[in-house]
């Protein structure tokens, strides 16, 4: 929220809401939208306002959000920064549809596709302004799904939870997770696209609850650059974008079903992952828990020092949804 420079902590972390138009059942029996975005800024619901960063009205297209939340982050990703975009939000709000795009047709004709999400358009991004560039670079990309806390990688056909680890400088390690070069955004889509499909045919990988899970998608750029003095520098940026588990997912106090326990993790890395993003948000708080979920682990050197954070709250506009939507609300005010 707040750039600053000068050994502070610079951090920047955005909020904003993407209001899902009315599907056609819902049109067709006449539902009514009980959302209403009164500015660009400003939404209401019955008479409580909330306040973000940037609101997405219902008509606004796939185009519109990528410039409006991921374009700006490329060059610092390609600058050697890391970035990360959230979907958060019910099953059914539009997470997928956000960050993916519609279906699995993204190899074919992504291109001239206007349902293709922020991953494609990323990846297309990210070529066109390496093209530009006259070093040295490389491209590789990540595909793991969370779900009970145990990682499982999307690129790779064995089912395998892979185990984390903090290395002696404190990075964080994610052991045997593949990672594929890819030399054009085709060759990106591609994999995007297997590990999409692995993940809603592979038996094992929980793909009848993927509500629960959580799928993290990471493009890492390499630059090298030679500088007259002969020295190398070499840069590493990446940008993470994360399809959230429903935030239905978050436990009601009271919970008894035998899920407890999966419904306790599933909690665990969203819970946390708003208690780290309201630390980072709030200067005053010294202690950041990332250590308290995995997802937070996994993503902790792309959340605060030098990152950008954009949070995309995506909602029902119906009455059914009030609840849900009140409460998606909360979690991301909070995150301001
Ligand atoms: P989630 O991943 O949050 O469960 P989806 O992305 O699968 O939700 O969206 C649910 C349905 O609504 C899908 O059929 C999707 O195509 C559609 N949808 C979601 N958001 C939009 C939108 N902004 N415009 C058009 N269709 C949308
Ligand atoms: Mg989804």
């Amino acid at each position: 929220k707040k750039a600053k420079s000068g050994g502070e902590k610079l951090q920047n972390i955005k909020v904003m809401v993407r209001v899902r138009p009315l599907d056609r059942t819902e049109e067709e029996h006449n539902v009514k939208s009980i959302v209403k975005c009164n500015t660009h800024r400003e939404l209401q619901i019955k008479d409580k306002r909330f306040n973000f960063d940037r609101i997405f009205r219902s008509h606004s297209s796939q185009l519109d959000i990528y410039k409006g939340v991921v374009a700006p982050m490329i060059p610092d990703v390609i600058s050697g920064y890391n970035c990360t975009v959230f979907a958060y939000g019910q099953t059914g709000s539009g997470k997928t549809y956000t960050m993916t795009g519609d279906k699995c047709k993204f190899v074919e004709d992504w291109k001239t596709d206007p349902e293709a999400g922020c991953i494609p358009r990323a990846a297309a991004h990210i070529f066109e302004e390496l093209q530009l560039e006259k070093h040295e670079r490389s491209v590789k990309v990540s595909y793991l799904e969370l779900y009970n806390e145990e990682i499982r990688d999307l690129l790779n056909d064995e089912d395998i939870v892979l185990p984390i680890f903090n290395d002696n400088k404190g990075c964080v390690f994610i052991q045997g997770l593949t990672e594929v070069s890819v030399h054009d955004s085709q060759g990106l889509c591609r994999q995007l696209q297997k590990g999409t499909l692995r993940r809603q045919t592979a038996p094992t990988l929980m793909n009848h609850q993927s509500s629960r899970s959580h799928t993290v998608f990471t493009i890492t750029v390499h630059t090298r650059e030679s500088t007259i003095s002969g020295e190398d520098i070499l840069k590493t940026g990446k940008i993470n974008l994360v399809d959230l588990a429903g935030s239905e997912n978050v436990a009601r106090s009271g919970c008894k079903d035998v899920r407890a326990v999966e419904l306790a993790n599933i909690n665990k890395s969203l819970l946390t992952l708003g208690r780290v993003i309201q630390a980072l948000a709030d200067k005053s708080l010294k202690h950041v828990p990332y250590r308290d979920s995995k997802l937070t682990r996994i993503l902790q050197d792309s959340l605060g020092g030098h990152t950008k954070t954009a949070i995309i709250a995506t909602i029902s506009p119906t009455a059914f949804s009030l609840e849900e939507t009140m409460s998606t609300l909360e979690y991301a005010s909070r995150a301001r």
